[in-house]
């Protein structure tokens, strides 16, 4: 999409079944990542996702992921992405577990990739 965007680019996409079928389509709960405003909770989300990933993790990648997240959710947003608010328009931040804070985004209820999906195609 940025390569269209950017460089007039005509871009195609190849999947190896109907871009429905990606399990992107098919996620639940949300998306985790640091939209509290809070300064400190880059870094509880990194302490938070290393804890859960008990020894696992590539701690660079997790670094990437903490410190990109938000602003991936806001280009979701930006392509159409309708996330739950609460009454005061606020972006609604659930806690699951593994998570110190809430800080999950979800769309629908427990329709989040549906509407990453639909945004993506729109
Ligand atoms: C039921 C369910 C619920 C989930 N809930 C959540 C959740 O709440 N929060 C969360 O963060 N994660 C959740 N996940 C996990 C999340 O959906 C995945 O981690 C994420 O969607 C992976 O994205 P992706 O772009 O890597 O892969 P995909 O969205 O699967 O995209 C991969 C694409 O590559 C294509 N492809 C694969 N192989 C080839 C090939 N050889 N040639 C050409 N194309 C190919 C596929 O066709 C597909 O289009 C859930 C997963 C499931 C199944």
């Amino acid at each position: 999409m940025r390569a269209a965007e950017t460089a007039g680019l005509r871009v195609g996409v190849v999947t190896k079944a109907e871009l429905h079928q990606a399990t992107t389509r098919w996620a639940q709960g949300g998306v985790a990542a640091a939209l509290s405003g809070d300064p400190e909770e880059t870094d509880l989300h990194l302490s938070d996702t290393l804890a859960a990933g008990v020894g696992l993790c590539d701690i660079e990648a997790v670094r990437v992921l903490v410190d990109e997240g938000p602003g991936r959710v806001h280009d979701l947003i930006a392509l159409g992405a309708l996330f739950d608010r609460d009454a005061e328009g606020r972006l609604e931040l659930a806690r699951e577990g593994g998570h110190s804070v809430p800080r999950v985004v979800h769309a629908g209820g427990a329709a989040t990739g549906a509407e990453i999906d639909a945004s993506g195609s729109t």
